[in-house]
């Protein structure tokens, strides 16, 4: 019987890289050996809290513990994860530790090992990202308990789009807010980072020119990018800016909030719920954040909802596609554009003026190439990985340090 790689290593000295991934009620870690890209054991803390879950595969992605209980925070995730890391690979010696960190502000575009006063000044970008960064900052607390003596290094989601021209980067508000850091940071950087150097592999002839990528998944943006660098996305100062999302607004009038603060009377706390958690797909369909449940579903409101999805990203394709200057291909990654065909060949179908269209079977197929043949422009889906970046950057950095 074929040995898997882990029972291989069970008892080996084994050098790693650990990321770690630190949502407001999730945390995902991935092992990753000291020179390779294929994990040697992945964790999904669910739920942190009362009905938290702890889901850990092997490098075979095999399901090797799935405990529901009790989470109490991030820093009991990951104790019982590294506990299960352990259990596989007794010898386990970490060479760092990896963290997606969501802001980086305006200090920091490029991985970091962190220092004490990083870690301050990510703390102090909390007011920036208020559900994110605090989590992150956490994560990279837990972990330097955990591993004292092992580099900590932060990536950031902020990083991919700190090129950005003035003009995509400003609000049209007083310059000084400018200043003050009142700008369009875009995020998702490390998934548009990944995707973009894939397509170097995938699609080499087209990875360098116009491209929209779209990340969709519970949180979903575009990434207008050209020789492979982000130009504009539409994600701004939070992550609430541009598209809807599973539980967040996306694109709204600010005169919305300045009524909800004045005529209903909602504080900031009650607006901040409404938008990032109570808004959305889960908003306009009453049912459910989640892309599977709205399609599976009758319920009109539910349509619309999906609906709703699709025109804000076919407006958005445009309006990149606008500041680009054209348009010579389209990426789906992300949860829903990895898996979902009916948004994708919606999405394409309405867009057909622009050279936009799938191939029903590439496209029912989750091909790489999905669109069809006469297509003026090429449509692809690359699944992304956020963790194999972080664990690309950390290594990088590492290497390079010592
Ligand atoms: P992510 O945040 O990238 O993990 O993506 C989560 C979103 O992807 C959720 O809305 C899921 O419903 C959606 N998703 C995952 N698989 C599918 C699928 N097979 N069809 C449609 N949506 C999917």
């Amino acid at each position: 019987m074929a040995e898997t790689q882990s029972s291989q290593h069970r008892s080996e000295p084994l050098r790693a890289y650990l990321t770690l991934n630190a949502g407001s009620s999730s945390l995902k870690l991935a092992l990753f050996p000291e020179d390779g890209d294929s994990p040697l054991a992945t964790a999904l803390a669910d739920r942190i809290g009362p009905d938290g879950v702890l889901t850990v595969k092997d490098s075979d992605g095999r399901v090797i513990t799935s405990l529901p209980g009790p989470l109490d925070h991030h820093e009991t995730a990951l104790d019982t994860a590294l506990l299960n890391f352990r259990a596989l690979y007794p010898s386990l010696s970490l060479v760092a530790v990896g963290h997606r960190v969501v802001h980086g502000g305006t200090n920091y575009s490029a991985p970091v090992i962190v220092t004490e006063s990083t870690v301050a000044e990510l703390d102090r970008l909390r007011a920036f990202a208020p559900l994110h960064q605090p989590h992150n900052v956490a994560g990279i607390r837990a972990a330097t308990k955990a591993f004292p003596s092992v580099p900590q290094i932060a990536c950031f989601d902020t990083g991919f789009h700190s090129g950005h021209s003035w003009i995509n980067d400003t609000f049209a508000l007083p310059r000084e807010f400018y200043e003050r850091g009142v700008r369009r940071y875009g995020f998702h950087g490390l998934s548009y980072a990944y995707v973009a150097s894939e397509l170097t592999k995938v699609a080499p002839m087209i990875a360098q020119k116009k491209i929209v990528i779209a990340h969709l998944g519970n949180g979903a943006s575009l990434c207008a990018i050209e020789q492979g660098r982000s130009v504009t996305s539409t994600m701004g100062f939070s992550t609430l800016e541009g598209l809807p999302m599973g539980t967040r607004c996306g694109r709204i009038d600010p005169g919305v909030i300045l009524y909800l603060l004045d005529e209903e009377k909602m504080n900031s706390s009650d607006i901040s719920d409404l938008l990032y958690k109570r808004s959305g797909l889960i908003g306009l369909s009453g049912l459910s954040n989640d892309m599977r449940t709205l399609e599976a579903s009758d319920n009109p409101n539910a349509e619309q909802a999906i609906a709703y999805f699709v025109a804000s990203i076919q407006r958005e394709i445009a309006s990149c596609a606008a500041t680009l200057g054209g348009l010579d291909a389209l990426v789906f990654c992300g949860g829903i554009g990895e898996n979902s065909r009916a948004v994708r060949e919606r999405v394409c179908a309405g867009l057909n003026w622009m050279g936009l269209s799938v191939d029903p079977a590439h496209n029912a197929a989750n091909e790489t190439f999905i669109s069809a043949a006469s297509a003026r422009i090429p449509v692809l889906v690359v699944p992304t990985n956020e963790e194999l970046v972080i664990a690309r950057e950390t290594r990088k950095l590492v290497t390079r340090a010592s």
